[in-house]
């Protein structure tokens, strides 16, 4: 299914040019308007699905190789020595288009840091209940 007010369907159908890095029955991956580096790429499904929650297994089961192979071809064309995979879901995840797709950020060894937090610190106690929490929703 495509939804005709969504433009990443639009794009990943070809109906609105782009930068098209590789394109198959399923995905287009183009390069994104606002690069975090040179060479940021965006996995588009040719279907619409708002987040991963939604993704059916079809692409699911596609979408991560992918993802390896063009970030072992930005390594052998553009010089980056490693790369990010990056999938955000929610606004509250700073997901701002509501199309599933698979950020890959190539990262240089001088470049500015790009997926980084402060990490917290949890007991042990705090953890396992945490862990229970989610367990027992899935
Ligand atoms: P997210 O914040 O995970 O939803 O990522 C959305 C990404 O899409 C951002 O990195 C934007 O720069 C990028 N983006 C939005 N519109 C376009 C477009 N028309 N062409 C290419 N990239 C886009
Ligand atoms: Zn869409």
């Amino acid at each position: 299914m495509k939804d005709e007010n969504c433009i990443f369907c639009k794009i990943a159908n070809g109906e609105i040019p782009s930068a098209t890095v590789y394109e198959d029955d399923r995905f287009r991956a183009i390069l994104d308007m606002g690069p975090a580096s040179k060479g940021h790429t965006l996995i588009l499904p040719k279907e619409h699905f708002k987040d991963v929650c939604e993704l059916d297994e079809e692409y699911a089961s596609r979408v991560l190789g992918l993802g390896g192979r063009i970030g072992a071809a930005m390594k052998a064309s553009l010089g980056c020595s490693g790369f990010n995979l990056v999938q955000n879901n929610g606004a509250s995840a700073g997901q701002t288009v509501f199309h599933f797709h698979l950020h890959v950020i190539p990262r240089y060894d001088d470049g500015a840091p790009i997926v980084t937090w402060d990490p917290g610190s949890a007991d042990i106690g705090e953890l396992k209940e945490t862990a229970e929490r989610i367990h027992e929703a899935l």
